[in-house]
């Protein structure tokens, strides 16, 4: 059974991060160029970690399976990033950001964490606008912010509908920064495929360069792994198509544990599903939830009119009706289930009867067509180069999707996973948003992890290596995971299928969205973890993959992350089909109250589900990380 020990400091919430700050180990100036530390991953978490860690002085060995850093999934964020900063004057504070973070998570996230998070917001904003990046300002020259769900304060900080892309470019420029000044080696083009351990601790990795195909075998004093979220075992969501489970899947067959993988959150503001041959989903920002107002008409005969038919009496802004004090405001997950109530009972909009508006006839009637222009312009041009329609005009069509996963590498205090030296940050660890996010926080956690986060508490772990320590590359350990990736790799190249690898995708994330999506059952997820063992033997059975090893094969990276998928799709349904209870964006339909919204247990789940592997063919373990609830009373959420 693994040893899941939080280590959260004692002593009261809002000193327990400075406390421990201050009574963590730390490594000697002259000692830190004596270790090497491998990051995987070059997103907002990776980058930010690489370029800080090299800044102290260590020796930075940093690994993306992109081409250039630029282009991590990050790039894509939109509507913003959250600082309790109060420029509005508005009441926000630290405590408001915490205590909203948490009861955003429906209560599922530890409160130490959560807090270090609101705090060190404040610092993320300092350093961005120090690196240069064009946050929106006001009139007067402050930065300006807007609202983002689950808050009813402004604190999302922002540029434009492009805020991952100018967060990124501030990273990125830090980590060239010591790319250029030697301490930092990238190694872009190049897939880690597994997680050496040695004696218990992570010593390095295997790496694929995916042009020449050679794979290398890599040492460290520590491994980071800030490879992201793991959405696209659903196939269609908003995430970049590239982003994969491979490196914390691996991780975990090594021995970490993951925790709460089922915690998926399925976003409001998605541009619909059109048609079965779509690779990917668009996701519309949140941040138009500021000025957009969402309805349905009243009348299923209404649905299939032209909105500008409808007159305003005929139309439900269910929101507002249902969450008065939040409105269109409310948090994703409430939102999404809202919106699936309505197609439900027939009022769905657009040809699929999937679809509600997003209407901005108001604001524009309000602020102007210019003003409306300016704060989203570039997110009507994308719905409109989609959708051919033009959202000045008429309302936009919405829909849930698949957005941001929870769930991901169980961590400690530290950002440590349960094998040593071996550290988790951003998305791919489980860390901060319990089982629901919050809209614009995700670029606060993963930069928060890597530029304030990850610096202190690696020393604490390094101080107890001895420098120069790390283990040759020419160990057993690192020769018996290097086997195991090419044997691997050979075996799908030897398989006589007829399928490609985009077939079982597809058809995995069918029964992930009809089992395991927006609301599950037991029968559902029973009938789930019957289908995707079998979909796991037929693509053992049947893929095929075409081209060889030693070359770029792009078939090859898919299948190996697909057989990924599969697997972890199979642990997604097995912890869903565990926790019954519903909390945040896991909704099972047996917990919930007369109004729809989830009944948790918190005497029974008020704790992390943190998964550990037990072999192939064996039923992995579910170790339990109790939540202590000390500051904070853990209530009914409502948004009423
Ligand atoms: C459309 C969209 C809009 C969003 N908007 C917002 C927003 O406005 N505000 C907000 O807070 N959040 C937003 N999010 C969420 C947020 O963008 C992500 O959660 C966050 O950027 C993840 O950052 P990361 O650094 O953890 O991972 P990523 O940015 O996904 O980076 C992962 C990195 O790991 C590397 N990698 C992965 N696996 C391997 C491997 N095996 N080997 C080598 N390298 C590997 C990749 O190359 C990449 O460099 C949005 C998400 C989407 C999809």
């Amino acid at each position: 059974m693994a040893k899941l020990e939080s280590k959260v400091p004692s002593g009261p919430l809002a000193d327990k991060w400075r406390k421990h700050k201050t009574e963590i180990k730390l490594v000697n100036p002259a000692n830190k160029r004596k270790y090497e530390v491998i990051v995987v991953g070059a997103g907002l978490a990776g980058s930010s970690c690489a370029a800080t860690l090299a800044e102290l002085g260590y020796k930075v060995k940093n690994f993306v399976f992109h081409d250039s850093p630029r282009r991590a999934h990050s790039i894509a964020a939109q509507g913003g990033i959250n600082a309790a900063k109060n420029y509005q004057n508005d009441g926000d504070s630290v405590h408001r950001l915490f205590y909203d973070t948490l009861k955003g998570g429906d209560y599922r996230a530890r409160e130490a964490n959560v807090h270090r998070l609101a705090e060190v917001s404040v610092n993320i904003i300092d350093q961005c606008a120090a690196q240069g990046v064009p946050f929106a300002r006001e009139y007067g020259g402050l930065l300006a912010n807007r609202s983002f769900g689950g808050a009813q304060v402004s604190r999302t900080f922002y540029a434009r509908g492009q805020t991952g892309q100018q967060l990124l470019l501030g990273a990125y420029s830090a980590l060239s920064r010591m790319v250029g000044a030697g301490g930092v080696e990238l190694h872009t083009n190049s897939e880690m495929l597994d997680l050496v351990v040695v004696d218990g601790h992570a010593k390095g990795i295997i790496v694929r360069d995916l042009v020449t195909g050679a794979i290398t075998r890599h040492s460290a004093d520590a491994v980071v792994l800030a490879t992201g979220g793991y959405g696209n075992v659903f196939n269609l969501s908003t995430y970049a198509r590239g982003s994969n489970a491979t490196a914390i899947w691996r991780a975990y067959k090594r021995g970490a544990c993951l925790a709460n993988p089922c915690y998926t959150q399925i976003h409001p503001t998605c541009i619909p599903v059109s048609g079965d041959y779509q690779s990917k989903l668009t996701l519309m920002s949140e941040s138009l939830r500021n000025d957009g107002r969402i309805w349905v008409p009243k009348k299923k005969e209404d649905a299939k009119k032209n909105p500008a038919d409808i007159p305003e009496a005929d139309r439900d802004y269910y929101l507002e009706r249902i969450y008065p004090s939040f409105g269109n405001l409310a948090p994703r997950d409430v939102s999404s289930r809202a919106a699936m109530r309505m197609c439900d009972e027939g009022r769905g909009v657009g040809e699929t009867g999937l679809g509600v508006y997003l209407d901005f006839a108001d604001a524009i009637k309000r602020l102007g067509e210019p003003a409306v222009r300016e704060r989203y312009g570039n997110l009507f041009d994308i719905y409109h180069e989609i959708t051919a329609e033009n959202a000045y005009k008429t309302p936009m069509r919405i829909f849930p999707a698949v957005h941001y996963t929870m769930g991901g590498l169980w961590v400690d205090y530290n950002l440590m996973s349960n094998i040593p030296g071996l550290f988790v940050l951003g998305e791919a660890n489980f860390s901060d948003h319990g089982a629901n996010r919050l809209g614009a926080s995700a670029l606060m956690q993963g930069l928060a992890d890597g530029y304030f986060v990850i610096p202190y508490t690696i020393g604490d772990y390094l101080a107890g290596q001895k420098p120069g320590s790390r283990p040759a590359p020419d160990r057993a350990e690192f020769k018996q995971a290097e086997e195991s990736v090419m044997g691997m790799n050979s075996r799908l190249l030897a398989n006589k299928g007829r399928q490609p690898v985009s077939h079982f995708h597809k058809r995995l994330g069918k029964i992930m969205w009809e089992h395991c999506g927006m609301a599950r059952t037991k029968a559902g997820l029973e009938a789930a973890l019957q289908k995707i063992p079998a979909l796991r033997e037929e693509f053992h059975a049947t893929v095929k993959v075409p081209g060889s090893a030693d070359t770029l094969n792009q078939s090859l990276e898919q299948a190996g992350r697909v057989a990924d998928f599969i697997e972890l799709g199979e642990l997604l349904c097995r912890d869903a089909l565990t926790r019954e209870e519903s909390c945040g964006g896991h909704f099972r339909e047996e917990y919930q109250w007369p109004d729809g919204e989830c009944k948790r247990d918190d005497e029974k789940f008020g704790h992390v589900a943190a998964w550990e592997y037990q072999g192939e063919g064996k039923a992995p373990l579910r170790n339990a990380e109790p939540l202590n609830y000390e500051f904070t009373k853990m209530s009914v959420r409502s948004y009423k």
